[in-house]
C-alpha cells in the first residue's frame, strides 16, 4: 500500500509548487492521477517503460491495449512521430489543444509498451490548464488511460479517482470536475485516408 499524496490545484493559475511536486513524481516513475478536459488521466513518463509498466499493473489493463501520449505542444507531438501529415497541421489549427487524439507514424523512441507493438502512436494535446503544466514540467511526452480500474467507469471527479487508486498510486491533482465527461475522439491519420476510430 502506497501513500496517495492528494494536492488541491488551482485549475486556472496551476501553483507551479504544486506542478513541480507532480513532476518529481513522474520523473522518478511514479504514477500520478491528474485532471484533462474529458476524464481524469492515470500519467506516467511515457518514455520509461518501468513506469509505464506500472499503469498496466494499477488499472489491471491488457497489455495489448495500447496507451494515449499527452503532449503540451505541437513541438513536443513533432518529436514522437516519423512523419507529420499535413493534415495533422489542418486538424492541429481547427481542434487542438482540445479533445481530439491522433494516430501517426511513431518514432522510434517509444517503448513497445506504450503501442502495445503497433508501428504507430495515439498523442494527444490536452486544453486542461493543469495537465499542460504537468506536462511541460515533467519534460516527457505522458502515458496516460483513464485513471481507473479496467473496466470501471472512467473518473470524471477526483473522488472517483480516490475511491478506485487510493493507496496504489502516488499522486492525485485535484483540479475540480473534468468538464466535457467523455473520452476524446480518436482519428488515425496513418492510413491513406483519415479514419474514425473513436467518436
Ligand atoms: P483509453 O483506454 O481511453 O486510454 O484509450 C486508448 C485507446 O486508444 C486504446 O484503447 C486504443 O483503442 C486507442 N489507441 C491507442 N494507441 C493506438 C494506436 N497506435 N493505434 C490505434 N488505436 C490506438
Ligand atoms: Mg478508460
Amino acid at each position: 500500500m502506497l501513500k496517495t499524496h492528494y494536492l488541491k490545484v488551482n485549475p486556472i493559475h496551476p501553483e507551479s509548487n504544486l506542478i513541480t511536486e507532480g513532476a518529481g513524481v513522474i520523473k522518478k516513475g511514479g504514477l500520478v492521477a491528474f485532471p484533462t478536459e474529458t476524464v481524469y488521466g492515470l500519467g506516467a513518463d511515457g518514455l520509461d517503460p518501468d513506469a509505464v509498466l506500472k499503469i498496466f499493473q494499477v488499472k489491471g489493463r491488457p497489455q495489448g491495449n495500447p496507451l494515449i501520449l499527452h503532449v503540451f505542444s505541437l513541438d513536443q507531438a513533432r518529436e514522437l512521430v516519423s512523419s507529420w501529415p499535413p493534415a495533422a497541421d489542418v486538424l492541429a489549427r481547427r481542434f487542438l489543444p482540445g479533445p481530439l487524439t491522433l494516430i501517426l507514424p511513431r518514432s522510434r523512441r517509444i517503448p513497445e509498451l506504450v503501442t502495445a507493438g503497433l508501428p504507430t502512436v495515439a498523442l494527444r494535446y490536452p486544453s486542461n490548464r493543469i495537465a499542460l503544466a504537468l506536462i511541460e514540467a515533467s519534460g516527457v511526452p505522458l502515458a496516460a488511460p483513464s485513471a481507473n480500474i479496467s473496466g470501471r467507469p472512467s473518473p470524471t471527479l477526483p473522488q472517483h479517482v480516490l475511491a478506485d487508486l487510493d493507496g496504489k498510486i502516488d499522486m492525485i491533482l485535484d483540479g475540480g470536475p473534468a468538464e466535457v465527461g467523455v473520452e476524446s475522439t480518436i482519428l488515425s491519420l496513418a492510413e491513406k485516408r483519415p479514419l474514425l476510430l473513436r467518436p
